[in-house]
């Protein structure tokens, strides 16, 4: 409506059309501030006017929320990251948002600078939060899926000090190459072929690719128990290729 109704709004915003607010995901969100975005702005129908029985636009909320806190967490400023709900028809309350986000983040300054990060040091915190989207949706899946019925619940959803926990508890996984059977299980399960392993091979994690989702730690059967959650401690560095042979009692002889 703001186009039709001839509005005028901020020419600095590029426009990203998604089917549904709930389409934006945190990486989304990560990405643009990787590519030199100031601010991000999410604009969303009014909650509990959804067209849809998924109800996408709490979903763009509680991530706005939990990325608010974890810019905070890596020393940005939040207010560089909006969300507003309107309906279609609403041109003006667009362009009043849209322009009002506009001169706020023109005050804030340039992403990084402006809070003491330098360029290096804030891509590096970026890409570490990007690696860790996937941790962090596990970890934070029931809080995501919730509905908030009013403002005033806003800030309680996500605490700063449960955010700097997410980060300080952060686990890794690692194969015991003294109890792994080479079964395979983790290897066919892992989501993002992090494992790497074969027949009669010790398995082993690649921890550049690993998300840290749990899936090898519950996949490993019992009776093996070799993939061991680690947190708090660097994770011990992976088994030599040439001593990853397993060989079986039965054949020794
Ligand atoms: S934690 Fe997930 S991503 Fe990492 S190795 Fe295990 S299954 Fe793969
Ligand atoms: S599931 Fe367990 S025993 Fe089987 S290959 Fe993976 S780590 Fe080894």
């Amino acid at each position: 409506m703001a186009g039709v109704s001839r509005l005028q709004y901020t020419t600095e915003i590029r426009l990203i059309r998604v089917m549904c607010s709930g389409r934006v995901d945190l990486a989304f969100i990560l990405r643009a501030f990787s590519n030199g975005m100031d601010g991000v702005f999410i604009g969303g129908c009014r909650l509990n006017e959804c067209n849809y029985i998924t109800h996408g636009n709490y979903d763009a909320l509680n991530m706005v929320l939990l990325c608010r806190r974890i810019m905070e967490h890596i020393g940005l400023n939040p207010e560089r990251l909006r969300i507003e709900f309107m309906s279609s028809g609403e041109g003006h309350v667009l362009t009043e948002v849209i322009n009002d986000f506009g001169k706020n983040v023109r005050d804030l300054g340039p992403l990084g600078t402006s809070e003491g990060i330098d360029e290096n040091e804030l891509k590096s915190k970026l890409e570490e939060v990007t690696k860790l989207i996937p941790y962090i949706k596990i970890a934070e899946r029931e809080k995501l899926a919730s509905r908030l019925e009013n403002e005033e619940e806003y800030d309680g959803l996500f605490t700063s000090d449960e955010v700097d926990r997410l980060f300080s508890e952060v686990v890794s996984y690692y194969i015991d190459p003294e109890k792994c059977q080479a079964c395979m299980i983790c290897l066919r399960k892992c989501p993002v072929e992090a494992i790497v392993g074969g027949k009669n091979q010790i398995h082993v994690i690649d921890q550049e690719k690993c998300i840290k989702c749990g899936t090898c730690f519950e996949a490993c059967p019992p009776r093996f128990e070799a993939v061991k959650e680690i947190s708090g401690e660097p994770v011990p560095p992976p088994i030599p290729e040439k001593e990853r042979k397993i060989v079986r009692k039965s054949k020794e002889k």
